[in-house]
């Protein structure tokens, strides 16, 4: 098992991307989408009528209130990415992004023994742009992975988003099984014949061989936030603000709440204006690594974070983008290619905000019985691509 957290070769082919927006998720705590004003939306009337009924909520509870409700939330019945959506990520800014992170799996898949199947597991789909892309490299090295079994599996709440998903994978080749009662509430075979299956939970995802990816997740899952007082720490709520009717507010938990317990650090994040017009915009928080690194409790070894730009640069961007421009006789294909390039590695755009990190199995960085070249003299963590220079073995 492997996991990717973000938060070429084969053929030469330049997919269409949207023009690039400036803004992308991660560079402000909310879109930057927001009304000035504060419309009383169906989601702000449901947290009002529930801290009515039950007292002032968490950030975390309003976090996932106003982005995963099942009715309303913001994650849940919109499309809210690409070019005419609040945001834009890196899978739909440029398709050498997927490109690399298909490589990227497929040198482990290599590095780690050549296992005879395998599943790729992504939390968050979005669009399903970057799964797209990373199964392209599949069908592109197919005579590498020939001997593999390859299944898809979606972690995906959102109902709209998951139907966008479908069409980017399958183009409707073959019809969709559903059943909105399963825990598996799609299933389908992508346009070059892998099963492809839609999950609500990580739970209910097979147990298996596989690489899970977290492309721009982790930052949507609720957070819990603290200010330190001269009580000491005490947990932020958001309340219905008494002087203003239809307008939430941000107070302090008057004594200890039981997620103090949890407390590591807090770095201050505007959230002036993400009370206004809730389920109309995002709302992330900056993922904090160390407590991932943590949580794993030293069961699985980590690499990382390492700056976006670093590790596109070792996966070998530079050619790949060399390789899409000698193809492309199409101004406007090459306009677009070089300045998705600029937005994904300028240190001032996406390159120095965004960070890779990997939790892989400890004997992936010890070498173990997978280790190929035993006069290699490098630790052998610097042989994980990205991290270090890509070298096909
Ligand atoms: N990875 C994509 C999209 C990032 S946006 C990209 O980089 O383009 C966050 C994604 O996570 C959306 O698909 C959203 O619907 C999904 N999501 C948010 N909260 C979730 C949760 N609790 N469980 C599963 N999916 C969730």
């Amino acid at each position: 098992m492997s996991v990717l957290v973000r938060s070429g070769l084969g053929p030469l082919c330049a997919v269409g991307r949207a023009a690039i927006p400036s803004i992308w998720r991660g560079k402000y705590f909310s879109s930057g989408n927001e009304p000035a004003e504060n419309p009383v939306t169906p989601m702000l009337r449901h947290l009002i009528y529930k801290i009515k009924s039950t007292g002032p909520i968490t950030v975390a509870e309003y976090m996932k209130e106003v982005l995963t409700n099942p009715a309303k939330g913001y994650y849940v019945c919109r499309d809210m990415l690409g070019e005419k959506g609040d945001f834009i990520t890196s899978p739909e800014i440029s398709q050498i992004f997927g490109e690399l992170l298909g490589i990227w799996f497929i040198s482990e898949w290599m590095a780690t023994g050549k296992s005879t199947a395998f599943q790729l597991v992504e939390l968050g789909p979005g669009r399903g742009t970057l799964v797209g892309d990373i199964l392209r490299v599949f069908t592109q090295l197919g005579s590498v992975l020939k001997n593999c079994d390859i299944s898809v599996h979606l972690v995906e709440v959102s109902q709209k988003l998951s139907e966008i998903q479908a069409l980017t994978l399958t183009e409707e080749k073959v019809p969709l099984e559903r059943n909105a009662g399963s825990p598996v509430y799609m299933k389908g075979v992508t346009k070059s014949g892998i099963p492809v299956s839609w999950y609500r939970d990580l739970h209910d995802v097979p147990k298996g061989y596989s690489f899970y990816l977290a492309h721009e997740f982790f930052d949507v899952l609720p957070v819990h936030k603290f200010q330190k007082t001269p009580q000491g720490w005490r947990e932020v709520f958001v309340d219905i603000d008494p002087q203003v009717s239809d307008k939430l507010r941000f107070v302090l938990a008057p004594s200890a709440t039981p997620a103090e317990a949890f407390i590591q650090g807090f770095c201050g994040h505007k959230l002036h204006d993400v009370l206004i017009a809730p389920g109309t915009a995002d709302l992330t928080a900056d993922v904090d690594f160390s407590y991932l690194r943590r949580m794993a409790q030293g069961k699985v070894a980590s690499l990382g974070p390492i700056k976006q730009h670093t590790f596109l640069k070792n996966m070998g961007i530079d050619v790949r983008l060399k390789v899409l421009l000698d193809k492309s006789n199409e101004p406007s294909v090459r306009q677009q290619l070089l300045q998705g390039y600029d937005m994904l590695m300028n240190p001032k755009k996406m390159g120095e905000r965004f960070n890779f990190f990997a939790l892989l199995p400890h004997q992936r960085l010890q070498g173990g019985r997978h280790r190929r070249n035993a006069r290699q003299s490098k630790p052998f963590a610097s042989l994980v691509a990205g991290f270090s220079e890509l070298a096909w073995q």
